[in-house]
């Protein structure tokens, strides 16, 4: 494991690094924001630490940055207090956990591993059903390489659907995740925008992708007889 270190004070750098080297992962050091940015664009680490306050360029703006230019390397926050503002805003910038000073190697260690266990964020998530595709994050749907343009409405319904590929679902649930209370009552409104949906994604293919299931609701398969 190769961590990227990006911490200002000599004491917490020497006692995070010795913990590392003792347990074999690799440790980069960069002692201040501008630098830490330049090495975590860089290389290919496989988890950062980052202290907040740092020279130069602080922790928060650094996560920012690097967020922004898709590097979606897990980040673990050091925060100086345990203040909430810290917190949320280090997970609003992209942090993936935290932890406040002062705090016990084994947990640092901890923390560490639990990040490196988890699958890496997507920031743009392709969904895909069979040869249908959503560019989830550009909005933009493609069947077999074609574009295919969706309402905004029409978009919102085929995303719910292929957020749960295979699965039966009703029209309550349907409606619950796509309309407001507004519309409750009008129970035909989401067999209409099926409707419009299949016009769009399935006319004049071979195989159909959305499903009825009489009686209940509607599947997105590549199947037919899919349970
Ligand atoms: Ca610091």
């Amino acid at each position: 494991m190769r961590v990227l270190l990006v911490e200002d004070e000599p004491g917490m750098t020497q006692f995070i690094c010795q913990g590392l080297n003792e347990v074999s992962y690799a440790v980069d050091v960069a002692v201040d924001g501008c630098t830490g940015l330049d090495y975590a664009l860089s290389s290919d680490y496989d988890a950062l630490i980052l202290d907040i306050m740092l020279p130069k360029m602080d922790g928060l703006q650094l996560l920012r940055k690097l967020r922004n230019e898709g590097i979606t390397t897990p980040v673990l926050l050091l925060t100086a207090r345990d203040e909430v503002d810290d917190r949320v805003q280090g997970l609003d910038a992209g942090a993936d956990d935290y932890l406040a000073k002062p705090f016990a190697f084994p947990e640092l260690l901890a923390r560490l591993r639990a990040l490196l266990r988890r699958p890496p964020l997507q920031l743009n998530p392709i969904l895909q059903v069979a040869d249908l595709e959503m560019d989830v994050a550009n909005r933009v749907v493609h069947r077999d390489g074609k574009q295919i343009d969706l309402s905004p409405r029409e978009f919102a319904l085929l995303e719910y659907l292929m957020r749960h590929p295979r699965q039966i679902l009703t029209r309550d649930q349907i409606m619950e995740h796509i309309w407001n209370a507004d519309f409750y009552g009008e129970s035909n409104v989401v067999d209409v925008y099926i409707g419009y949906l299949r016009r769009k994604i399935d006319q004049g293919v071979d195989k159909p992708l959305l499903h009825t299931v009489r009686g209940v609701g509607y599947r997105l398969s590549a199947r037919q007889d899919e349970a």
